[in-house]
């Protein structure tokens, strides 16, 4: 089992992250329950009928959800949906539209990759965005929002490398470097390169870290 979340795969969910935003959103004109968004959704499934995904074109739904806190917006390929940010609002039609499109590649690059594993912003994401008419996206955003500042107490290395992976909470499963798998194990899980942990906060704040 490759368990290489830390660095790259948050397993079926795929985000574009970006911090939080200082100002309030417009209303948002979506469904009132279910924050669902008739317009883009029309028009992703425009996009991917036109791009040759009939079968993802059916079944996809764009909603929009203030639990996102940190991402513009998340692509679960287990159930075709696309979730956005209503913080995304304050920066305009464009960045929503961006947005859609980065998050529809990941569905994209998933359905024509069947059941395999990919790299969730790796090459077969890229050719998505090309065909979706983003070919210049990056995996992260570059809106002029302030900095995320949440803390990360917990603080892992790897014990080959030494690079740092600071954390919100604890890591409950073996977790290697995932670099150092690449470079010296074919990029299979090699438990020489699991994850230490060197630093944790005290037990008086760890309630408050871990609810
Ligand atoms: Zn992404
Ligand atoms: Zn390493």
């Amino acid at each position: 089992m490759l368990l290489f979340k830390q660095l790259e795969f948050l397993e079926g969910v795929f985000g574009r992250f970006v911090p939080r935003a200082a100002n309030p959103p417009p209303p948002l004109q979506c469904h009132p329950t279910t924050g669902r968004d008739a317009t883009l959704e029309a028009q992703a499934r425009e996009m991917l009928r036109a791009v040759g995904a009939p079968s993802v074109a059916r079944s996809v739904r764009v909603e929009w959800s203030s639990r996102l806190r940190t991402a513009a917006g998340r692509a679960d390929y287990r159930h075709n949906l696309v979730t956005l940010n209503p913080l995304l609002r304050t920066h305009g039609a464009d960045e929503i539209d961006r947005t859609l499109r980065h998050e529809l590649a990941h569905l994209l690059a998933h359905a024509r990759k069947g059941r395999r594993r990919i790299a969730p912003h790796g090459p077969e994401w890229r050719q998505a965005c090309c065909d979706l008419g983003i070919a210049d996206e990056q995996r992260c955003h570059s809106l002029p929002f302030p900095r995320q500042t949440r803390a990360r107490p917990f603080l892992y290395r790897c014990p080959r490398c030494g690079r740092e992976f600071p954390r919100v909470r604890k890591i409950r499963r073996r977790v290697a470097c995932l670099a150092c798998c690449r470079r010296y194990y074919h990029g299979q899980f090699d438990k020489r390169f699991t994850l230490q942990l060197v630093a944790a906060p005290q037990p008086s704040t760890l309630s408050r870290v871990q609810r």
